[in-house]
This record gives C-alpha cells, sequence and structure tokens, in this order.
C-alpha cells in the first residue's frame, strides 16, 4: 500500500539507532541519510527532503535529544513531530459559511477523482446533518454529467445539471445558475464539480479561474491523485497558480504509490490537506489528520507509549529471571499468573496490542479476544495449591474437579487452562533458545 516502503525503510532506519544509549554526531548523521534516502526514494519532492531533513538533524543534534533518557525514542519523537510539520500540522477542518449556503469548488486533472469525491463528500455532508446539491459543471468530459448523476444519486443527494443534449454549454453559467438553485432551494452546501484535462492546460485553468470568479467560494478543494508521484508537486504548483485553491484532497491513498506526493504537497503549496480518498467506494473517505497520518506513515503505532509503559511494568531482573525459567523449563503456573498480571498493569491488552506495529493481520484475534477470560485464569490458577502451581504435573482429574469447584468454572476450563499453560511453556522454552519474545506469556492468545 501507499507509503509500506517508506514505512518500512523508516523502520529499518529507527531499529538500529534503538540499539544505542547514546547518539553521537555521527549517528544522528548517519541516520539523517538513510531518512533522506528513503524520503526521495517515496518520491518527495527534493526541497521537502531537504528542509525536512535539515530539521531533523538541528533537533537531533540538540540538547532535547542529548538529554533525553532514551535519545533513540527521542529521535523517534523528531521524525514523527517533524512528519506532522510537513504534512500541514493541526487537523484544518472543511469551513463553512456563516450563513448561507457553503460554496466547495472541486479542482484538478481529469482522472484524479473529482467526480468521485463529489460523491464521497456529499454523503459525508449528509451524514453530519447538510442538505448538499452536486453541480455539474463539467461539461467537458462526454459523461461527466450521468457519472455525477450516478454518484449523486447513490450518495442520496441532489443534483443540479445542464439538460442533456443541450451541446456543450457554457460552464460557467452551469455553475452560477447550480449555485443560485443551491440558495433558492435551501441547499446549505453546494458542490461544484469543474472539468480538468489529462495535463496542465491553460484553457483549463482559464475556465476554473472564470468559475471560481463567479462563483465566489468558500473553499476551493485541489483534488489530487496520490499515484502520480514526483508530478504531484508541479501540478500543485500550476493549480496554485492558474486556479489557487484553499484545500487539498488526496486520492487513491489506497493504491501502491509511494506516498511522495502526500508528502510533498501540502509543503510546497502550504494549503492543508483537509480529506484523504482511500477507495472507489462512497465510503472510503475521510477527514485528514497530519498526526495520524504521521504515525501511520512510521508505521510505529503509539510505539512510544507502548515503550514507556512496557518500561514500567516490566523490570528487567525479572525479565532476566524469566527467560531464565524459560530456558531451564522452571516455569510454573505461579509465573504464568504473574506474567498475566504484569499484562494487566499495562492496561487492555487488546489496546497494547493495538499499539504494537506490524500487528494489522492480528487484528480479528484481537477483537476475539475477551479480557474476561483473563479474570477466569486468575481465578483458576488461585484455586490451586502452592505444589499444584510449582508442578503442573501433580492435576489429576479429582484435584481439578476441586479446582473447578474453587473458582467457580467448569472441569473443561481448567483443563484448557492446563493445556494452554504447557503449550505456552513449551513454546517459551523453544523461543528462549532461539531469542526472547518481547513479551512473554502472549502465547495463548
Ligand atoms: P475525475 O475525472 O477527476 O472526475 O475523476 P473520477 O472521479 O472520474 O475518478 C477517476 C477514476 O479513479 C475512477 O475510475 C474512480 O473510480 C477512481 N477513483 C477515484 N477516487 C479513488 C480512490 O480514492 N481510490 C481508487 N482506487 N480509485 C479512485
Amino acid at each position: 500500500a501507499t507509503f509500506g516502503n517508506l514505512s518500512d525503510r523508516l523502520a529499518d532506519t529507527f531499529k538500529n539507532l534503538r540499539k544505542k544509549g547514546t547518539l553521537s554526531a555521527s549517528d544522528v548523521d548517519g541516520t539523517v541519510r538513510e531518512i533522506r534516502r528513503a524520503l526521495i526514494q517515496a518520491d518527495v519532492a527534493f526541497d521537502v527532503v531537504k528542509e525536512f531533513t535539515g530539521r531533523v538533524r538541528e533537533r537531533a543534534l540538540g540538547d532535547e535529544v542529548n538529554k533525553a533518557l532514551n535519545p533513540a525514542q527521542q529521535v523517534v519523537q523528531i521524525v514523527n513531530d517533524e512528519l506532522v510539520q510537513i504534512l500541514g500540522g493541526e487537523q484544518r477542518r472543511l469551513e463553512f459559511a456563516k450563513t448561507g449556503t457553503t460554496i466547495i469548488m472541486l479542482a484538478g486533472l481529469q482522472g484524479a477523482g473529482k467526480t468521485t469525491l463529489a460523491g464521497k463528500l456529499s454523503k459525508w455532508l449528509i451524514k453530519e446533518g447538510h442538505t448538499p446539491l452536486l453541480v455539474a459543471a463539467d461539461l467537458q468530459r462526454p459523461n461527466a454529467v450521468t457519472q455525477l448523476g450516478v454518484v449523486a444519486e447513490q450518495a442520496g443527494a441532489a443534483i443540479y445539471a445542464p439538460e442533456p443534449g443541450n451541446g456543450v454549454g457554457d460552464p460557467v453559467k452551469v455553475a452560477k445558475d447550480g449555485v443560485a438553485y443551491a440558495e433558492r432551494n435551501q441547499h446549505d452546501v453546494v458542490i461544484v464539480d469543474t472539468a480538468g484535462r489529462l495535463g496542465i492546460d491553460e484553457e483549463m485553468m482559464k475556465q476554473a479561474s472564470k468559475i471560481r470568479a463567479a462563483i465566489n467560494p468558500h473553499e476551493v478543494l485541489f483534488v489530487i491523485d496520490a499515484m502520480i508521484g514526483q508530478d504531484a508537486v508541479n501540478t500543485a504548483k500550476a493549480f496554485q497558480e492558474g486556479v489557487d485553491f484553499t484545500g487539498v484532497v488526496l486520492s487513491k491513498l489506497d493504491g501502491d504509490a509511494r506516498g511522495g506526493a502526500a508528502l510533498s504537497v501540502a509543503s510546497v503549496t502550504g494549503r492543508p490537506i483537509i480529506f484523504a480518498s482511500t477507495g472507489e467506494n462512497l465510503d472510503d473517505f475521510e477527514p485528514f489528520y497530519p498526526d495520524r497520518m504521521a504515525s501511520r506513515i512510521l508505521d510505529l503505532g503509539d510505539i512510544l507509549t507502548l515503550i514507556e509503559q512496557a518500561q514500567s511494568a516490566f523490570d528487567e531482573e525479572e525479565a532476566m529471571k524469566l527467560a531464565e525459567k524459560f530456558a531451564t523449563d522452571t516455569f510454573t503456573l505461579d509465573d504464568f499468573l504473574k506474567q498475566m498480571q504484569q499484562l494487566r498493569n499495562m492496561g487492555s491488552i487488546k489496546k497494547m496490542m493495538g499499539m504494537l506495529p506490524g500487528m494489522g493481520q492480528m487484528k480479528e484475534q484481537l477483537d476475539n479476544f475477551d479480557e474476561s477470560e483473563l479474570n477466569r485464569t486468575e481465578a483458576i490458577i488461585q484455586s490451586m495449591t502452592r505444589a499444584e502451581r510449582q508442578n503442573s504435573k501433580l492435576l489429576n482429574g479429582s484435584r481439578r474437579l476441586r479446582i473447578a469447584r474453587g473458582s467457580g468454572s467448569t472441569v473443561t476450563e481448567v483443563n484448557q487452562l492446563v493445556n494452554r499453560f504447557e503449550q505456552a511453556a513449551k513454546m517459551m522454552k523453544t523461543m528462549a533458545k532461539g531469542g526472547m519474545p518481547q513479551i512473554p506469556g502472549m502465547g495463548p492468545i
């Protein structure tokens, strides 16, 4: 997906960094160099890369890193902050008129996703309680009006379109009439779709400027296809000069784009990204949050928080002892319980797992994971005698029955727990030989 490669490369960079306790100037330079390469390879505009790496370097060599308890972590934080900045900083919401109808004009190249966006945006607006009208002022593409009609119907939005068979018509007049119609008919938002061309074209810019001047929109949204790579910057600049716009919509973020367009456009134009489009379906659409996008790119989830929580929940000595136990096969049900209680210290397991990077595929399993299960496990182990907890082999049928009664569970549940423990112990033992898992006790999940 978009940003896949970039994420991987940045993650590798930070992995190397994380092994270091203190950072020398040459560590910082090495890291910055790798970040620069990763960004250039992702098609980020050169000027943006230069500015970005310059700021990261300056901050990484400064006091905030020097004085940090964990310098590597601090550098990750800086990269994250700077990513948020080039993506526009604070989230910028769509602006509505204080009174009367909010006029939104769409601009962009042909195929950028304007018409699709008109549908997505109106569906979203309807959900937010608005009554949008779509105006078909793209009279260039033969079936643009029909296509707008289709998305309007899917979105449940009203449409204003010139009569079919009315010749080429005048898009400026259609736009103006459409806006007037919206105002007369109490539509609180009107979205004007305009014609694009396959490439930057003076005629198209002129027409779009004329429409802009005629309807005086509150927002001009420039729609850009994230797949067009390096060309994105030039296209955006041309539209900024030719028509100018108040905000950007990134479309096709679901594709295999390397992400450079997304990372460059806000920074190069100084205009905020307001929405992101992530598919052909009208629901594949969301407001854009620079900070969320940055963490998605870094693929770190809330790894910084996770690192902190993990550090407070597991003390290192304890972890070493456990590793020893796994290796020598002296891991007991007591240890199993202790670990689970430690995990509980870290807050809900589900939340924690969600913060681990690369856990996407486990999401379904997570959703099925029930924390009350943990409570039961705890009750069962606590109903065992000391000796039983030290040696699970003692657990014969009558002992299991007693434990089940004592913990308010069934013998089957006790059996399941013992099996799980034994499997976990076995798995941990294997892992201890070939490298410790980060969080012991997660086996059964
Ligand atoms: P327009 O010429 O700017 O109006 O572009 P269209 O809205 O007609 O979109 C061009 C093509 O891109 C269509 O086939 C859309 O289905 C597709 N498209 C639009 N937005 C997205 C998106 O976010 N993701 C994907 N995968 N396809 C999209």
